[in-house]
C-alpha cells in the first residue's frame, strides 16, 4: 500500500489519517524533525537497558527502531543491497542516491505500527509514504512491522519498489496497476502465489476487470475488489515484463501517461488494448493448463518449502521488542 501525502491520503481518509500517520503525539528529538508516536505500553525491565530509539544512517536510509537493541550493521547493509538490486533492475541510473534519504521505521509491535499508519493500513504488514513537490520527491518513508521472522523478505522489497518507482515517475502520473503490479514482483514467491489465486478466483467468477478498466483506474478500487486488483495487476505487469523487459515496460507506461494507452501500445508493442487483453488472457489460461498438466507450480516455490526471498539468509532479527507480542495479522495487499 502506498500513500501520497497531502493528496490521495487526505482525500481518501481525511485529515485524521495524516495526523495519525505523521504527527501523532511524541517526538523523536534530534532526528531531523521526524515525528513518530510512541506507545506508552512498553513495559520496562529492571534487568535490562530501558528501551529507547535507535537510528542508523546509511547512504540511502535513516533506519529507526525502538527497543533495547539497535539496528545491526548486517541489516543496514542488507537494506542497501536490496535497494541496489531493485534499482539496477528497474532504473536506468541505479547509482543515483536518495536525497532526502528514506526514513525506514521498524516497528516492534503491531500496535506501534497501527498507530503510525492509521486505520487505512491496519491490515497491512508495511506501508510507504511519498510526498512530491514540483516534480521532486521530498519525502520517502517506509513503515514495517518488524515483529515476525522474515519481515524483510515479505515486505521491504515491495515497499522499496514503490519508492524507486516514485523517483522514476516523479513528473508523470504512475497508474496504480503499475505501482502495485511491479512492487508485487519483489514479494515472496508464496505471496505472489496467493495473488495469482485471487486472480484465478476472480476469473472463475467473472469478476475480473476489463483491461482498459484496470489500466485507467485513478486510485485503488473499493475494498472488496482489492484481491482482484492486486492479482490482476501483478499478472498483467509480469506478462508485459517477461515479454518486453523491465525498462521498456516503464518507458511504455510513461508514454501511455502522456499519449494514452492505445497510442502507446501501438508504438511500443504494435498492439491494440483489445489484442493485448486477448493475448494476456491466453497467457493466463496457458499457465493454468501448465500447472494442471505438470503438477508444477509456476511460482517456483522450492519443494523444500524454503522461501527464496530477496534477503533470505542475509538478515537477522534486528528489533528487540521491549514487550514481545505475537503478530497475528496477515496481509496480502501492501
Ligand atoms: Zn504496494
Amino acid at each position: 500500500m502506498i500513500f501520497l501525502l497531502l493528496k490521495s491520503l487526505r482525500e481518501r481518509f481525511g485529515k485524521a489519517a495524516i495526523v495519525s500517520g505523521l504527527v501523532a503525539a511524541g517526538t523523536l528529538g534530534g532526528f531531523d524533525g521526524m515525528t513518530v508516536s510512541r506507545a506508552a505500553t512498553h513495559a520496562s525491565c529492571s534487568q535490562c537497558s530501558p528501551p529507547t530509539w535507535h537510528v542508523v544512517e546509511t547512504a540511502n536510509f535513516k533506519i529507526y527502531c525502538y527497543g533495547t537493541a539497535g539496528v545491526s550493521p548486517e541489516t543496514a547493509a542488507a537494506c542497501e543491497s536490496l535497494r541496489s538490486k531493485l534499482a539496477a533492475r528497474w532504473l536506468a541510473d541505479a547509482r543515483q542516491a536518495w536525497s532526502p534519504k528514506c526514513n525506514l521505521v521498524l516497528h516492534a509491535s503491531d500496535d506501534d505500527y497501527a498507530r503510525e499508519v492509521g486505520a487505512a493500513g491496519r491490515s497491512t504488514a508495511a506501508s510507504t509514504l511519498i510526498d512530491r513537490t514540483a516534480g521532486q520527491v521530498t519525502l520517502r518513508r517506509i513503515d514495517v512491522k518488524a515483529t515476525r521472522p522474515g519481515w524483510h523478505e515479505g515486505a521491504l522489497g515491495h515497499e522499496l519498489t514503490h519508492v524507486l518507482l516514485a523517483d522514476r515517475f516523479a513528473r508523470h502520473a504512475l497508474p496504480r496497476w503499475v505501482d502495485e503490479g511491479v512492487a508485487i514482483l519483489a514479494d515472496t514467491s508464496d505471496k505472489q502465489r496467493r495473488h495469482r489465486q485471487d486472480l484465478e478466483q476472480a476469473l472463475a467468477a467473472r469478476r475480473e476487470f476489463r483491461l482498459i478498466e484496470l489500466v485507467t483506474l485513478i486510485d485503488y478500487p473499493e475494498a472488496q475488489r482489492w484481491g482482484t486488483f492486486y492479482g490482476q495487476s501483478a499478472s498483467l505487469v509480469e506478462y508485459l515484463v517477461e515479454r518486453f523487459g523491465e525498462r521498456p515496460f516503464l518507458d511504455f507506461v510513461e508514454a501511455a501517461s502522456q499519449h494514452g494507452y492505445e497510442r502507446a501500445l501501438t508504438t511500443a508493442y504494435r498492439l491494440s488494448t483489445a489484442e493485448l487483453e486477448r493475448q494476456w488472457r491466453a497467457h493466463v489460461a496457458a499457465a493454468r493448463d501448465g500447472i494442471v498438466r505438470d503438477g508444477i507450480a509456476r511460482d517456483g516455490i522450492a519443494r523444500d518449502g524454503i522461501a527464496r526471498g530477496p534477503l533470505a539468509g542475509q538478515v537477522t532479527m534486528l528489533v528487540q521488542p521491549a514487550v514481545a507480542r505475537p503478530n497475528t495479522g496477515t496481509a496480502v495487499a501492501n
